[in-house]
């Protein structure tokens, strides 16, 4: 009561106070209240990097947190290997975010796991899949690229009970950029998810450098297309050319689509639906404003003894994502514009024209 009277006094009634929360989550709310709304923008960009010489110490020290954090999940394995791990970028609780490249092909396949660590299933398939790669190498072809983001958000798996928001509060997967965010993102998130904290969209879209990480990658390496491992639904969703649309396709909508039909036969014929997407989503952001064929993959459970056996279950599948050959064509819609352009640049030397 005293922190609603609080909040009362400070004009902060008009905050999101979710229906259903309990009074511990007015500390948070009020801790929110009190960052700045956007973690990360053209002025705050430098804190945010790692700097060149300081990214083989930054990937070492975080490979061995994960590892530790492991063993809690009773996952044996050494997550990382002595694979070449990249880092540009670190998060708000200084965790580089990782990624690593197959190939220099221009097919390129985005592969992204542990964007909801709560959901602790997939978290170990992105590492097993850069190590199984490693170790054939015939697997990525001289016309192919991949490139795996095994854990998106460090923070939320670094949580004492992991989270599926980032060290902010915010929902990532929410908190894309899309032409609808303004609309309706607030308005779903107070109405169909009751103000459900886990699910917080951000206060503003491409808020949070979990997400700027996320667009940076496409921005870059122009997938082709996009596999991103949940949990626990139970299905492969797909966005993208062709997404609701059961007749008249066209050919690139069709060979599109069918991308997921192909990685659920090789997947003991895993479940298909066609979901719709969200405000602020990734299937929303990359498949239907980029038209990137987007995959969701959703496991069935996130309990962390199925690893091994949803790991052989899906190998072959997320094998089929990589080998399916499928090349998008560009087409512009209004929201291609790239974000944050010049990130990786090193910063400009001064000089004395004007
Ligand atoms: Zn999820």
């Amino acid at each position: 009561m005293l922190l609603k009277s609080l909040m009362t006094m400070m004009g902060l009634t008009t905050l999101a106070i979710p229906a259903l929360a309990s009074e511990d989550h007015y500390a948070d709310i009020l801790k929110r209240a009190y960052v700045s709304s956007s973690s990360i923008s053209q002025e705050t960009l430098d804190s945010f990097r790692v700097s060149e010489e300081a990214e083989p110490g930054a990937v070492k020290e975080l490979c061995a947190k994960i590892g530790l954090r492991f063993k809690k999940f009773g996952w044996e394995e050494d997550p990382c290997g002595k694979l070449p791990w990249r880092a540009t970028l670190r998060t708000v609780k200084n965790n580089p975010l990782l990624f690593i490249t197959y190939g220099t092909g221009s097919d390129a396949t985005l592969i992204l796991s542990a964007v909801h660590p709560d959901e602790l299933t997939p978290i170990p398939m992105g590492f097993r899949l850069a190590k199984h790669l490693s170790e054939n190498p015939g697997l990525v072809s001289t016309d192919q690229q991949v490139i795996i983001a095994p854990l998106v958000n460090p923070d939320g798996f670094f949580a004492p009970n992991p989270t599926r928001t980032n060290a902010r509060g915010v929902d990532t997967n929410r908190n894309f950029f899309t032409l609808d965010w303004y609309e309706k993102s607030m308005t779903w998130w107070k109405t169909l998810k009751m103000k459900k904290l886990s699910h917080f969209p951000g206060h503003f879209p491409n808020s949070e450098v979990e997400t700027v990480f996320q667009v940076r990658l496409i921005d870059e390496f122009q997938p082709d297309k996009i596999l991103s491992i949940h949990a626990p639904l139970g299905f492969i969703d797909y966005d993208g050319p062709g997404d609701q649309k059961p007749i008249h396709m066209n050919e690139a909508e069709r060979q599109a689509k069918a991308l997921a039909g192909a990685i659920s036969q090789k997947s003991k014929n895993y479940r298909v639906v066609d979901y719709s997407f969200y405000p602020g989503s990734l299937g929303n952001f990359a498949g239907n404003e980029r038209h990137i064929p987007t995959i969701t993959l959703e496991l069935s459970t996130t309990d962390a003894k199925k690893v091994d056996s949803y790991w052989n279950q899906f190998l072959p599948g997320l094998l089929q994502a990589i080998s399916y050959p499928f090349k998008k064509t560009i087409e512009r819609t209004n929201n291609t514009q790239k974000f944050y352009s010049d990130f990786n640049d090193k910063p400009r030397p001064k000089t004395d024209k004007t």
